[in-house]
């Protein structure tokens, strides 16, 4: 069974994600890993991030695998392990570009579709999960939370990382990474019309954790 999770940044998709397929026993793909990892390499290649042929191009060279035998999968790209430097700053400002660039997501896209033929009971998580790469899946949830609490929790989480940032400027990122994934013309962020959606502002991790495996099991046969 797949199981898709969407949403925007910041509503704890990952992490709830991971331990819902802990949970199962499932497969965890984090999909936004592999957009991240394109953008690592665009990064690496100094490539000009406003030039969608360039970062087209570069795509093509990235080979992006996961080592399924680790707990989350690692991510390796062209061989080499690659999961620190994917969470950087910058790398997140560079795979919002990547992740307009509609050949690029072709390629992802059927890469997860490959990896959901290969393993079949997947919770996967990212934007258009349930929407474009997974329409078929048996249970799909869209977990969404006010912007002010995501903000809240990004600086709680990059705070405990001794890390100095300012409250108003994580919103307006978390505002404007929301429109970009939104309005972008292949692949947007959209609620899949058939998920549940789970607004967890108000919830702990573990309470969304629960709530998902209630779904999952009512839908089980
Ligand atoms: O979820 P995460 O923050 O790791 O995603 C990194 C980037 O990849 C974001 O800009 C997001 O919009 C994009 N992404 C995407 N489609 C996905 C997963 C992530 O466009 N399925």
């Amino acid at each position: 069974m797949i199981i898709t999770i969407d949403g925007p940044a910041g509503t704890g998709k990952s992490s709830v994600a991971r331990t819902v397929a802990q949970r199962l026993g499932y497969d965890f793909l984090d999909t936004g890993a592999m957009y991240r990892a394109v953008a690592l390499e665009a990064l690496r290649r100094n490539a000009d991030l406003e030039d969608a042929r360039e970062l087209g191009y570069i795509a093509r060279l990235c080979r992006i695998e996961f080592d399924w035998t680790q707990q989350p999968p690692g991510v390796l790209l062209n061989g080499a392990p690659v999961g620190h430097a994917l969470r950087s700053a910058d790398v997140t400002r560079a795979a919002s570009y990547v992740a307009v660039v509609p050949a690029i997501r072709q390629k992802l896209v059927e890469e997860q579709q490959r990896i959901g033929r290969q393993r079949p009971n997947l919770v996967t998580e990212g934007r258009d999960q349930g929407t474009v790469v997974f329409p078929d899946a048996r249970c799909k949830i869209y977990l969404d939370a006010t912007p002010e609490e995501r903000a809240r929790r990004r600086v709680a989480q990059l705070r405990a990382r001794g890390e100095v940032v300012d409250y108003r400027e994580i919103l307006e990122q978390i505002l404007s990474r929301d429109h970009r994934d939104s309005t972008r013309a292949v692949g947007p962020l959209a609620i899949p019309p058939d998920a549940r959606v789970i607004d967890t502002t108000k919830m702990t991790e573990q309470q969304v954790v629960e709530e998902i495996l209630r779904l999952v099991r009512a839908v089980q046969p």
